[in-house]
């Protein structure tokens, strides 16, 4: 048997991922070992527990898979304790916040229209619903977050966990700073490192394991792993809060983290995406990873600093990451519209609220563009100039078609002869 319809369509989408230019902060392009262990026979295994404590037989071979796993992740980020479980960044949040709040609980997040993640507290999520949620933002003038804002809050309303990280925040975060306001009103910090965790594996920017007492991440965004979430610890975070929070002592949070994931939240684990998250977790201990994120980074700063030569508004004015957000009022054109513009030359990125946005979150203001997905490709920083100049053509030439489709025959001759993934 061969599904031909599931099939050819798997080679069109390769099509578009060759010949388009990816600038989707949040995408990456695997490995191929990634994707080949991804694809693998583990997919049969079911292995609901942890590794020596599964609740079927047979498990003798994924338990070795699932501790390398985690042993990897630890030597990775300095952590000593870690799930590798959750099915996505999403389920990683959902796990802590089951370990360590009760219904009705308040948090205080990123807001998501600021460029926070619908986990941390938006009213359509759960976090939202179960939660009795508050925000804090950025400051109107830098872009850059508001840690006496967040300060004032906390000190406000007390909440029982502090969960700092984002989905469009181009700047490092001030992670001490944040322990420090969670240890006046005896809160938890969660920083959720979806987005930036590999600068931050590789110390390209300020590691929050030194601060936070949990950390969670995807691990298929910088990280350039499988589709999946991971939870971290480092063990010298200490619990100094006694009760006040859902569980007691820090000691067991591991257990507690481990149990919200399965049977929490979760059944059986994907040990092929597993087995894929050590394959990527090995790869990114690499000198050749290392220098990727050196690009990543060395090509997102390039690019802001060319938008803006261009008279486009980057929020906050640059960027620490791979990652920035673009403010296109000055430009007269709105986030739907620019999203939709540029995919007509296939340069794919997503339309993104601004802080302080002035229209709809269906039309928004502004586009998040990122650098991970691109750099993967072999992008190198003297192509960078080009990429910009054919976002600038195709914005300010949006009605023209002979140039749109112009632009789009230079990105196809540009892209299509780079390979998907390139070390
Ligand atoms: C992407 C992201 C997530 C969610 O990840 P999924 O795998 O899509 O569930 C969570 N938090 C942040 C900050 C993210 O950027």
């Amino acid at each position: 048997m061969r599904d031909k319809e599931i099939f050819a369509l798997i080679e069109e989408e390769k099509t578009r991922q060759t010949t388009g230019i990816e600038l989707i902060a949040s995408e990456n392009y695997a490995s191929p070992e990634v994707i080949s262990a991804m694809g693998s026979i583990l997919t049969n295994k079911y292995a609901e527990g942890l590794p020596g404590k599964r609740y079927y037989g047979g498990c003798e071979v994924v338990d070795k898979i699932e501790q390398l796993a985690i042993d990897r992740l630890c030597k990775l980020f300095g952590a000593t304790w870690a799930n590798v479980q959750p099915h996505s960044g999403a389920q990683a949040n959902a796990a802590v916040f089951l370990a360590c709040l009760n219904a009705g609980d308040k948090i205080l997040g990123f807001d998501l229209s600021h460029g926070g993640h619908l986990t941390h507290g938006s009213p359509v999520n759960f976090s939202g619903k179960l939660y009795e949620a508050h925000f804090y933002g950025v400051n109107k003038e830098t872009g850059r977050i508001d840690y006496d804002q967040l300060e004032k809050i906390a000190k406000k309303e007390r909440p029982k966990l502090i969960i700092c990280g984002a989905s469009a925040y181009s700047r490092d975060w001030d992670y001490q700073r944040i322990r420090k306001i969670a240890n006046e009103v005896e809160a938890l910090v969660l920083a959720d490192i979806s987005h930036p965790a590999g600068m931050i594996a590789t110390k390209l920017l300020n590691d929050p394991l030194d601060f936070c007492h949990i950390v969670t991440t995807t691990t298929h965004k910088t990280l350039r792993g499988p589709r999946g979430g991971v939870i971290m610890m480092r063990d010298n975070i200490k619990n100094p809060f006694g009760l006040r929070w859902k569980n007691g002592n820090l000691k067991s949070m591991g257990a507690l983290l481990d149990a919200a994931v399965f049977p929490g939240i979760q059944g059986g684990p994907l040990e092929r995406v597993i087995g894929a998250k050590a394959v990527a977790f090995n790869e990114a201990m690499s000198t050749q990873y290392s220098d990727y994120m050196k690009r990543v980074k060395s090509n997102a700063k390039i690019m802001s600093e060319l938008l803006i030569e261009k008279g486009y508004d980057i929020i906050s004015g640059g960027t620490d990451n791979h990652c920035m957000l673009i403010d296109l009022r000055s430009k007269n054109i709105n986030g739907k519209d620019a999203e939709e513009i540029l995919g007509k030359v296939d340069i794919t990125v997503n339309k993104n609220m601004v802080p302080f946005d002035t229209e709809s979150p269906f039309v928004t203001s502004g586009i998040r563009i990122g650098t991970a997905a691109i750099t993967s490709r072999g992008i190198h920083s003297e192509m960078i100039p080009q990429i910009v100049s054919m976002i600038d053509r195709s914005l300010m030439n949006s009605t023209n078609e002979k140039s749109l489709s112009d632009i789009k025959s230079e990105i196809h001759e540009t892209m299509s002869p780079l390979p998907l993934f390139q070390w």
